[in-house]
């Protein structure tokens, strides 16, 4: 929805100014409504490539390439718990990480993403990412010192839907109707948890349409304006119980489904493919650079499944080339089109330079807000921010855009590539929802070992 928040360009770097102490100390309360209604994009008469073969696997396997921001050995950190027997290498030099500690990693980092760029609030909406990174840096300590829990830095609405998610994959269905079903009414009941937590105003909305009880009630009508990032931020649990090169269907299936319940727009649920996708390809250990064109090919797939699936297909159509050209605008500025580049940054790019990209690479300047930026920006924090979990934060969790978003994203990638590493305990001891999350990190990897 027009929103004149959205529409505000993100300040100067500088000291904080009135308004932004204001935002700093802002309650979610006054906040949380408006501010997560992107806009979506006008319709473009680009029709989608098609495929002929779109069912078949896009994507590449790992060939061993290594990745700048992958390529160190990795302590793979245990914060304790016994290994299972099931170890997955990376395949890229480093050693195995085991897949519990993953599973894990994933689902309790993508709470900490989550708890970082909100702040109770405060780092969501506000617009400026060098005032947030020095507050961080100056007068917090550091992330490093940064102790997450529920009354300072509790999560938001991305995390109760992504356990909303979660919860449903592992509940028992027998077939995708039953699965839909139950994904509609998890999404529902979650948002009897959203006081203090900023949930979008699409999901208020569309859950309140949804009617699991009956057949296809999960099915809302198309929304030319559904292109918010609400989608995106719960699809984690897709990716990380799909993440085999051979489970892409399942994987474009299960998160354009999950995804349109309540963003029933290209730009929306597409935003719910990629993120389920690169936690897929964190999983894997796929070398980063390959992550957006592997996006990009994987679109083929998902244009397949929209025609064969008859929901919408001419609005679909007509909306559909925002998201795609956005991302090849993305991998042509990074120099990865080929998918073998190393990534090309501008220097210098700290947190001035960074907010003033996100906004220029977002729908309406709020960048992350919208289904194609929040994973972009979430992947460009993985691209840039080499072995560094402090760094990670600053480029994906405190920047002057929709942080909470784009920090539960790539918080989740982290932990399904490198586990726990570099991270230090106290950003996720007292984490809000742990037990749940750590509990859900296990009956997925129970459901995800059981379907070999
Ligand atoms: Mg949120």
């Amino acid at each position: 929805m027009e929103d004149s928040t959205e529409k505000e360009q993100p300040k100067e770097e500088g000291t904080l100014t009135d308004d932004d102490k204001k935002l700093l100390d802002k309650t979610t309360e006054n906040t949380s409504e408006e501010s997560k209604e992107a806009p979506t994009p006008a319709s473009s008469e680009t029709n989608p490539e098609t495929s002929s073969d779109g069912a078949t696997a896009k994507t590449k396997s790992n060939d061993g390439t290594t990745e700048e921001g992958q390529q160190s050995p990795l302590p793979v950190a245990d914060d304790g718990d016994p290994k299972s027997k099931e170890t997955l290498s990376s395949d890229q030099g480093q050693p195995p990480i085991d897949s519990k500690i993953k599973f894990k990693a994933c689902m309790l980092l993508a709470g900490v993403g989550d708890a970082l760029g909100y702040k109770n609030g405060a780092y969501e909406f506000c617009r400026n990412g060098p005032a947030i990174n020095r507050e961080v840096d100056e007068e917090l300590g550091g992330v490093k010192n940064i102790k997450v829990n529920t009354k300072n830095w509790m999560v938001s609405d991305d995390t109760v839907m992504h356990i909303a998610t979660a919860e449903a994959l592992v509940s028992k269905w027998a077939d995708d109707e039953a699965l839909y079903t139950t994904l509609a009414t998890k999404y529902i009941k979650c948002m009897k948890d959203m006081s203090g937590r900023a949930p979008g105003n699409t999901c208020r909305a569309a859950t309140s349409m949804l009617r699991p009880h009956i057949r296809k009630g999960y099915v809302i009508p198309f929304n030319s304006r559904g292109g918010g990032c609400g989608a995106a931020m719960r699809a984690v649990p897709i990716g990380l119980l799909y993440n085999r090169p051979d489970q892409l269907n399942d994987l474009v299936a299960i998160s354009i489904e999950s995804g349109r319940m309540t963003h029933n727009h290209p730009t929306g649920y597409l935003g719910a493919l990629a993120v389920a996708l690169f936690v897929s390809y964190a999983y894997q250990g796929k070398p980063l650079k390959e992550w957006g064109v592997g996006l990009l090919q994987t679109l083929e797939v998902a244009w397949k499944y929209i025609e064969d699936s008859g929901n919408d297909v001419k609005d679909n159509q007509d909306h559909w080339s925002y998201f795609k050209e956005s991302w090849e605008k993305y991998v042509d500025i990074r120099g990865i089109r080929d998918g073998k580049s190393d990534p090309v940054f501008p220097t210098p790019f700290g947190p001035q330079e960074r907010d003033r990209f996100y906004s220029s690479i977002s729908f309406s300047g709020w960048g992350g807000s919208s289904g194609h930026d929040a994973p972009m920006i979430a992947y460009d924090a993985l691209l840039g921010c080499g072995n560094s979990w402090k760094e990670l934060c600053s480029r994906a969790m405190f920047h002057g855009g929709d942080s909470d978003s784009t920090g539960i994203i790539a918080a989740a990638c982290w932990g399904a590539m490198r586990g726990f590493e570099d991270v230090p305990e106290c950003n996720y001891k007292n984490l809000e929802y742990r037990d749940r999350l750590e509990k859900l990190s296990k009956q997925l990897l129970e459901k995800y070992t059981s379907k070999d």
